[in-house]
């Protein structure tokens, strides 16, 4: 159940409903407890299940309580039952950089681009200026990067934030990083537009709790884990907002399949699910999903004409030397085919008759 609170109920009544709220689902002080501000609420979501009839009762009753909204889903807070209308996420807006909208349904989807890593700062600031121009709205590059073999080039770390920001600086396009420890966040969120959660990191609890706190209020995306389920995935985007972090943007990467062909199996019949099911926002990675460059340009076709709300791609400008990932990365040229191809499908999508935004 989802607590509508009141704008007018007084400090008293907030301070009896939380205390009512402690003793019948028996938290105390827990991470939950604060109302959030969504979608112009003040809210507080519960599991329903776990209370009774009488204790439900009791709790819609309080004069704090505008109203209460029944969500049957394990996920509350994102899901389309709470809320019906599409959600989208501002992007830059605290950055001396060019804002971007995801989800917005009235611009053209939007285009992420970058390498896997930064890896120099010649190699970042070319790629930067060069995916700007191929018409990317928003710069991806790894300071840290999660490798699987320990051996593997693991990032410049803080060096590599320093760079993203010189970068966004250059361009004007805000930036994307990952974060995989939650000490970092607060670091990674004073360089970053977007904190990125990395498909092995989907159901770190404590990370998934330190981005939805970030004090700078930087938006999130989450990847998909690659064998997670969508309610998993749903549920771990709950955590976030729970937190306190409405701005969730959820990715997917492609699961794991038992065909090595494919680097992971693109999921895009998840698309048009998750837009039934949540109102965030949902992009897609075709890079890490098929692990083929030669396949990433018909996947970000494909996943526009499924609804996507954006791409987030890997662009190298000689993806054959790239540090990490050069095998699944595009180049800045290979780039702007695909940015105007999903233009165009975007558009007929949309039933649209003005092709004004095709280049
Ligand atoms: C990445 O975006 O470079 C990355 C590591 O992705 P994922 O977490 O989806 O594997
Ligand atoms: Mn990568």
């Amino acid at each position: 159940m989802i607590i509508i609170i009141r704008e007018s109920a007084t400090s008293e009544e907030r301070a009896q409903l939380m205390t009512l709220i402690c003793r019948v689902t028996g938290r105390n002080e827990s991470n939950w407890d604060k109302p959030i501000t969504i979608a112009g609420h003040q809210v507080i979501a519960l599991d329903g299940k776990l209370l009774d009839t009488q204790a439900c009762t009791t709790l819609s009753q309080q004069s704090a309580v505008e109203r209460v909204i029944r969500v049957n889903t394990p996920y509350k807070l994102v899901s389309r039952t709470f809320k019906a209308e599409s959600s989208s996420v501002l992007v830059g807006d605290a950055s001396r950089c060019n804002p971007v909208v995801i989800g917005s349904t009235s611009m053209p989807p939007v285009l992420i681009a970058g390498p896997c890593a930064v890896e120099s700062r010649v190699q970042l600031l070319s790629t930067a200026c060069a995916v700007q121009a191929a018409g990317a709205q928003i710069l991806r590059g790894g300071a840290f990067k999660p490798r699987t073999s320990p051996y593997q080039f693991q990032g410049l770390g803080i060096e590599g934030l320093h760079l993203l920001a010189e970068a966004r600086q250059v361009t004007g396009l805000p930036v994307i990083t990952e974060v995989m420890q939650p000490d970092l966040v607060e670091t990674v969120a004073q360089y970053a537009d977007i904190l990125q959660i990395g498909s092995r990191n989907m159901q770190n609890f404590p990370l998934l709790l330190a981005v939805g706190r970030n004090n700078l209020h930087r938006p999130v995306m989450l990847k998909r884990g690659f064998a997670a389920t969508i309610d998993e995935w749903l549920l771990a985007a709950e955590y976030i907002v729970a937190a306190g972090n409405p701005n969730v943007i959820l990715c997917e990467r492609g699961i794991r399949s038992f065909d090595p062909q494919t680097r992971n199996l693109l999921d895009l019949a998840c698309v048009p699910l998750l837009h039934q099911l949540t109102h965030l926002p949902v992009i897609v990675d075709p890079s890490h999903a098929t692990g083929r460059r030669e396949l990433v340009p018909t996947m970000s076709r494909a996943a526009i004409a499924a609804g996507a709300d954006g791409l987030i791609l890997e662009v190298h400008p000689d993806p054959n030397s790239a540090l990490c990932d050069g095998r699944q990365s595009i180049t800045p040229e290979e780039l702007k085919t695909v940015v105007y191809e999903t233009h165009l499908i975007a558009q007929v999508m949309k039933g649209q008759k003005d092709l004004s935004w095709v280049a």
